[in-house]
C-alpha cells in the first residue's frame, strides 16, 4: 500500500474481508457515489431539521414505507425507537429519561432474543418483561406479559434468534389486538431487497436497518422505517435538539446524504445478477480450496438467514484448525480475514459479500501459501 496512506502512517494493517459485515472491522465498504454524497453534503450549512425530514421523506418513498428517519446506527435506531414508544410527544416524558417510574416502562422481548443490543436499550432506564423458555413460546406467554406498562415489542428478526421464538406474524397480530407496537431490528437482513419495505407490510410499526452493512452506506448510520405517527416521535428523541436522550446519537449531515446514496444505488442494482454473483464466487472458492485438499460446501442462506450463499469447509479431522487457519490468513500478505463458524464447532467460511472480484485470487493465493 501507499506510505502516504493513512493508514501506512498511522501503522494499522487493512485486509481483504472475507469474512461478514462485522462491525469491528468497518462494516462494509462505501462504493465512491455514496462518498460523493457525503462530500457534496459536507459542503454547505444546512437546517439540519429540514434536511433530515426531506431524507426522511425521500427514504421513506424509495423503500415503499409511510415515514423514514436516517439514524446513527442500528443500535441507535433501537434506542430511539423504544424512546418514542414511551415518550410519545409529550415533552415532559421525553426529559424523563432514563427515570421512567409511573411511565410505560416495559419492553417485551423473547428471552431466546436477548443479545448484546439490549443494552442500546437498557440504558434509557427501561425494565425488561422476558417471554418463552427453552420449550420455546406460546401464543399465551406473550398475551400474559402484557399489561398497562407495556411501552413496545421488540422483535429480532435474525436466524440465530428465532428459534424457539413465536413467528413475528404472530406478534404483530398480538401487538395489534393490544395497540402495542411492535419494533423489529432487522440490522443485517438484506438481501432480499424487499424486506426494506416486507416487513411493515407485514403490520411491524417500527423496522431497524443498518446503513453500514449490506447496504454498503457510511458505517455510522442506521434506518428506521414504519408507521408515519411513529416515526414522527422517533424524530423526536434524537438531536439534533440538545435535550433528548438521542442526542448522543445524532446524525451528521454526511451520515443522512451518505444513507440516501446507498439505499438510491442498492435499489437500483440488479438484484438476481448480484445473486448469480455471489453464487459464482462461491463455487469458484470451493472449486479452488478442493484443489488444495479443503472441504467446502455451499451454505444457504446467509450468515444470519440472508437471501445469498456462502462457502463453508469442514476442518474436522484435519491437520489444522479452523482457527489456526484464520489466524494464518490474518497474519499474511495480503491479510485475509475469515469467517468462523458461528455454532463453534471447527469450521471456517469464506463469504463473497464484500470480496472484490481482483481480490478472489488473491484470496486463493494466500491459501496455496499456508501449504
Ligand atoms: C449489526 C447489528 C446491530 C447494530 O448495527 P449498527 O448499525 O452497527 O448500530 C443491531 N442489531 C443486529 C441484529 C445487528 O446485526
Amino acid at each position: 500500500m501507499d506510505q502516504n496512506h493513512i493508514y501506512s502512517r498511522l501503522g494499522v494493517h487493512p485486509f481483504i474481508n472475507a469474512a461478514d459485515s462485522y462491525t469491528t472491522i468497518g462494516g462494509s465498504r462505501m462504493p465512491p457515489e455514496i462518498i460523493e454524497a457525503m462530500r457534496q453534503a459536507a459542503e454547505h450549512f444546512v437546517e439540519l431539521d429540514d434536511l433530515h425530514d426531506r431524507i426522511g421523506e425521500r427514504i421513506a418513498a424509495l423503500t415503499r414505507n409511510e415515514a423514514a428517519m436516517v439514524t446513527s446506527g442500528a443500535a441507535a435506531g433501537l434506542a430511539i425507537a423504544v424512546a418514542a414508544c414511551i415518550a410519545g410527544d409529550d415533552p415532559v416524558k421525553r426529559r424523563a429519561f432514563p427515570r421512567l417510574n409511573g411511565l410505560r416502562n416495559e419492553v417485551i422481548l423473547h428471552r431466546c432474543q436477548r443479545n448484546g443490543f439490549d443494552r442500546a436499550v437498557a440504558q434509557l432506564g427501561v425494565t425488561f418483561a422476558e417471554v418463552g423458555g427453552d420449550a420455546g413460546t406460546s401464543v399465551c406467554d406473550l398475551e400474559e406479559a402484557i399489561g398497562p406498562r407495556t411501552a413496545c415489542i421488540l422483535y429480532f428478526d435474525t436466524s440465530a434468534f428465532i428459534r424457539g421464538a413465536l413467528p413475528l406474524a404472530e406478534v404483530i397480530r398480538i401487538g395489534r389486538l393490544h395497540g402495542i407496537p411492535v419494533i423489529v431490528d432487522a440490522a443485517a437482513q438484506l438481501p432480499p431487497v424487499d424486506n426494506l419495505w416486507n416487513y411493515t407490510q407485514q403490520g411491524a410499526d417500527l423496522v431497524i436497518f443498518s446503513g453500514g452493512k449490506t447496504l454498503q452506506g457510511p458505517q455510522s448510520s442506521g434506518l428506521i422505517v414504519g408507521r408515519r405517527e411513529l416515526v414522527r416521535m422517533c424524530r423526536m428523541q434524537a438531536g439534533p435538539a440538545s435535550d433528548t436522550v438521542g442526542r448522543p446519537m445524532k446524525v451528521g449531515r454526511e451520515e443522512m446524504a451518505g444513507l440516501l446514496a446507498a439505499i438510491e444505488r442498492y435499489l437500483m442494482q440488479d438484484h438476481e445478477a448480484l445473486r448469480c454473483r455471489h453464487e459464482r464466487v462461491v463455487e469458484t472458492f470451493c472449486r479452488e480450496l478442493a484443489s488444495l485438499g479443503y472441504k467446502g460446501v455451499r451454505e444457504y442462506p446467509g450468515p444470519t438467514g440472508q437471501d445469498y450463499a456462502y462457502a463453508m469447509f469442514d476442518m474436522r479431522g484435519a491437520s489444522r484448525t479452523a482457527e489456526t487457519i484464520m489466524r494464518l490468513m490474518k497474519d499474511g500478505d495480503p491479510a485475509v480475514l475469515i469467517g468462523l463458524a458461528r455454532d463453534g464447532t471447527d469450521q471456517f467460511f469464506l463469504n463473497p459479500l464484500h470480496v472484490k472480484d481482483e481480490e478472489i485470487p488473491l484470496i486463493i493465493e494466500r491459501f496455496k501459501a499456508l501449504g
